[in-house]
């Protein structure tokens, strides 16, 4: 409850801002405090997922960085959390007041944080500010994955990994065909799945999935469709940390969002069940 009075309060605070890449949200799927560190105010990405939330989303390049203004943004952010909490009185622990409010500091945004070339010079400012500050905040990437193949992305995944953070890799798909229409991505299923099996080795990693569900010639689809999700991870299965299942809760900005439908519960739950009954570990959303 003091989280989220808090972060009424933070969202308030953050409208009078004029921060460029740092984003204060409520997480459904971190159940608390989310500080987003966006490095697309561009709104490019290299995928067009069909449920994007992003509004104006395009192709193209990462911009260049203000690597100050972003560390300015989040000393910021953190100062006023610190001396937000401060006042909350004895309903808070003593000592390190800001682990507990925030669930994370998440690298997401508009766009795919690791095509930005800045990203391994953004995660050291991150990670330099929590040292300075010794608090215990997780850092997590919330990544579409499609970059792993590059050493430079790698290696700032080990960085992530020596100040404990974790991965959400993006896995919508269960073949070919479902990534091309839910992520618009050429990639195929095989070489995004042995990107994923790199990230595991470099770094704590969960598969993030949304159940998308979407009117095609009258008809509903929901993908992925099972088995073969469930198949195309077996083989990772004692790789990944395990399996986060969502639906879509915002509006989609692309051209699609007319075809979408919430997708059930129930058959989120489904999912969850059917997963978990194959031996992976899940958290489901709904
Ligand atoms: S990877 Fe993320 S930012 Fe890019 S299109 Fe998909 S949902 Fe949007």
């Amino acid at each position: 409850m003091l989280a989220q009075a808090l972060f009424g309060e933070l969202a308030a605070y953050t409208a009078t801002r004029n921060w460029q890449y740092v984003y204060p949200v409520w997480s459904r799927r971190a159940q608390g405090i989310s500080i987003g560190i966006n490095l697309h105010p561009n709104h490019c990405c290299n995928w067009h997922c069909i449920y994007c939330q992003v509004p104006g989303l395009q192709r193209g390049p990462s911009p260049v960085i203000e690597i100050a203004r972003l560390q300015a943004e989040l000393e910021q952010c953190l100062d006023w959390i610190s001396t937000q909490a401060g006042t909350h009185g004895p309903d808070l622990p003593s000592g390190d007041l800001l682990s507990p409010l925030i669930q994370d500091i998440a690298f997401a945004g508009d766009g795919e944080p690791t095509t930005s070339p800045q990203f391994a010079e953004a995660l050291k400012v991150v990670s330099h500010s929590l040292q300075q500050r010794q608090l215990a905040i997780l850092v997590r990437l919330i990544t579409n994955g499609s970059q792993l193949q590059h050493a430079h992305v790698q290696h700032a995944i080990e960085c992530l990994h020596a100040i404990g953070g974790e991965v959400w890799f993006k896995l919508d798909a269960g073949s070919d065909a479902e990534m091309r229409a839910v992520n618009d991505s050429h990639v195929p299923l095989a070489l995004h799945l042995q990107r994923l099996q790199t990230c595991c080795t470099l770094c704590t990693t969960w598969v993030q999935t949304a159940i998308v569900s979407r009117v095609v010639d009258q008809q509903l689809i929901t993908t992925p469709a099972l088995p073969a999700y469930s198949q195309a991870l077996m083989a990772l299965e004692d790789k990944i940390a395990g399996i986060l299942l969502y639906g879509i809760a915002r509006p989609s900005q692309q051209a699609a969002a007319s075809s979408l439908q919430q997708t059930a519960s129930s058959v989120i739950d489904d999912y969850a069940r059917e997963l978990r009954a194959q031996g992976f570990q899940v958290r489901a959303f709904v």
